[in-house]
């Protein structure tokens, strides 16, 4: 493993995009929605950008690309049709070498129809765009329910100490969600208590709390919760564990 550190730079309102870099000070960014603020944070740790990957095809995700591009010579590596130019077309499924790293490519559409998200082993880091945020999931704008609920599956079944570097800046209202249901595991109570604190004394979008770890969405994420028959009963959802169930609680969520 060369890449030390990963970094949240917030973008336009609740953005993240996700900085990191090699011991050769090589940069890499994952969904850069706007490009002042990593011009700015390049330049402050001396690092040279030189991938610049996308989860999807959202403004918010993609607007600094091109631009950042320009001034830097990176490549943009996005799925098809996200962004322009598009240097590498990114295929779920496909291992792919970005400068010494190793990254999984997981097909996770729901949100948008083409997302895609990364996984690099030796950063033991999951960069999810827009499908899994702390203590949420993304909305279901170009795909269904069951799509979403396949996509968060794949995700939960990587290596449980994973990072989880999300899109969005969501979590206040995500905590707001899940003081609004019961059920929870102690293990569960325990990580969105410690969400709390963090956040107590930080305003929001300054990543307080961020990245979790994918073993504390799995005991606390409501979403990733639906395939727990307790959870499901002690909230009244009697949708069969899964999909179904997955699909009744993004529709709470979505009217809270
Ligand atoms: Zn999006």
């Amino acid at each position: 493993m060369d890449a030390s550190q990963i970094f949240p730079v917030p973008c336009l309102t609740d953005n993240f995009a996700w900085v990191f870099e090699n011991a050769r000070k090589e940069a890499f960014v994952v969904d850069p929605g706007e490009s002042a603020p990593l011009e700015e944070h390049l330049a402050q740790r001396g690092a040279k950008l030189t991938h610049i990957l996308i989860t999807h095809y959202h403004f918010d995700h993609v607007g600094g690309a091109a631009e950042l591009s320009e001034k830097t010579g990176a490549r943009i590596w996005a799925p098809r049709e996200a962004v322009q130019p598009l240097h590498k077309t990114l295929e779920g499924g496909k291992t792919e070498d970005v400068g010494s790293l190793s990254m999984q490519v997981i097909d996770t559409p729901g949100h948008a129809m083409h997302h895609v998200s990364l996984y690099f082993p030796a950063l033991e880091a999951l960069f999810c765009g827009d499908v899994l945020f702390a203590l949420g999931c993304g909305k279901l704008f170009d795909g269904s329910a069951e799509e979403m609920w396949r996509s968060l599956t794949r995700l939960r079944a990587l290596p449980p100490e994973t990072k989880v570097c999300c899109g969005h800046d969501y979590t206040a209202g995500n905590l707001r969600f899940v003081r609004s249901l019961k059920g929870f595991s102690e293990a569960g109570e325990r990580v969105v208590k410690a969400l709390e604190q963090a956040r107590a004394h930080t305003p929001d979008n300054q990543a307080a709390g961020l990245p979790t770890r994918l073993k504390d969405e799995i005991c606390a994420n409501p979403f990733l919760l639906a395939s727990d028959e307790t959870f499901l009963r002690a909230n009244d959802i009697s949708h069969p564990a899964g999909a179904k169930a997955f699909q009744e609680l993004r529709k709470r969520k979505d009217l809270f």
